[in-house]
């Protein structure tokens, strides 16, 4: 059977390459990134497909990379990641890498020394490095440990600030680490029936409640995410039922922060999405906003976020935030 892993065979040169390759049984080997994705064009399998495949390489360029935000909005956060995994094998409706990436494939960058040699040269001051925004922090944890990795360099950089963020319920690299003030583990949660149209293959709304309960028990603080919000005929409800289950299983004293937003994407995306799979998500009242991407009207995101911000304060004074917002938007929701 073909191996859906591939490698470039530079990656033996690296330790962190020589490790997953102790883990690999199976694998092909290509002599470049641009092959892989040659082959896997070849295939004509699309987007979605892709997914289910994987390469490990050799990174030439930059790991730490800014975030890019509409100078309109509203700061946020999370003010850089870190780009050593690209893309994510889980296959939620509305994830905008289907659109930043010219492929669904997973790939990962052994050179992983070389990403610390560039945040030895970056002087923190207290800024939030995101390793879940252009993949999934956790889901390849078991071939990559790369969550050992991460812990172990910032523990020692308390002027940085490190979020691992999730949709999944692998959590055993996480719980075998002590636990360090400046990282914690952020999880974006939906309402089940949100999970079941647009977020397929993640894990259950359960099961992401019971990971995050768990690293709260071993030490860790957790960021909430609600992000997207989506617009579902049984919203009001579907969003108080998310929180009150939120609130009721975990320790909220624990809880580090929330951040919500609304849907929105740009039209290559709807495109491309419309392409490979039927969906009602973009037939909503939409509009294009000023950076260009769709959004619910502004009255449907208030009062979204009035519903969410009201419950999530029936349980405690919580740091909340927004994400992709104008100002006035913020003033309005958060007062
Ligand atoms: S879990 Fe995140 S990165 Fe993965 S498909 Fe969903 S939105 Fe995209």
């Amino acid at each position: 059977m073909e191996s859906r892993f591939f490698i470039t065979e530079d990656i033996k040169e690296h330790k962190k390459g020589r490790d997953i390759l102790n883990i690999l049984k199976n694998y092909s080997i290509v002599s470049s990134e641009a092959e892989f994705l040659k082959i896997l064009k070849e295939k004509k399998s699309g987007f979605e497909k892709e997914k289910g495949y994987f390469l490990f390489t050799v990174k030439k360029g930059r790991f730490l990379k800014s975030y890019h935000l509409d100078e309109n909005f509203q700061k946020i956060k999370e003010e850089y990641y870190l780009s050593y995994e690209n893309n994510c094998p889980f296959n939620c409706v509305y994830c905008y890498l289907r659109d930043y990436y010219s492929h669904g494939a997973c790939i990962f960058y052994v050179n992983t020394e070389d990403m610390f040699h560039e945040l030895d040269k970056h002087t923190g001051k207290n800024e939030m490095i995101s390793c879940g925004i252009v993949n999934d922090s956790l889901v390849f944890d078991n071939i990559t440990n790369i969550s050992h990795d991460l812990i172990n360099y910032f523990k020692n950089r308390k002027d940085l600030i490190l979020e691992f963020r999730t949709k999944s319920k692998n959590i055993k690299g996480l719980l075998n680490e002590a636990v360090y003030k400046n990282i914690f583990v952020s999880f974006t949660f939906s309402p089940e029936e949100v999970i079941r149209e647009y977020e397929f293959m993640t894990a259950l709304l359960e099961e992401r409640i019971m990971a995050a309960k768990k690293l709260q028990e071993h030490g860790y603080d957790i960021g909430i995410r609600i992000d997207p919000v989506i617009n579902i005929k049984n919203r009001k409800n579907a969003y108080k039922d998310l929180i009150k289950k939120l609130m009721t299983s975990l320790e909220t004293k624990k809880i580090r922060d929330i951040g919500l937003g609304s849907l929105r994407y740009t039209k290559g995306l709807k495109n491309k999405v419309l392409l490979e799979r039927k969906t009602d998500l973009f037939y909503n009242e939409l509009i294009t906003g000023i950076d260009g991407k769709e959004r619910y009207f502004k009255g449907i995101r208030i009062q979204m976020y009035d519903e969410i911000i009201k419950e999530i304060r029936k349980y405690g004074d919580f740091d909340i935030y927004l994400g992709m917002e104008e100002e006035y938007i913020w003033k309005k929701v958060l007062k």
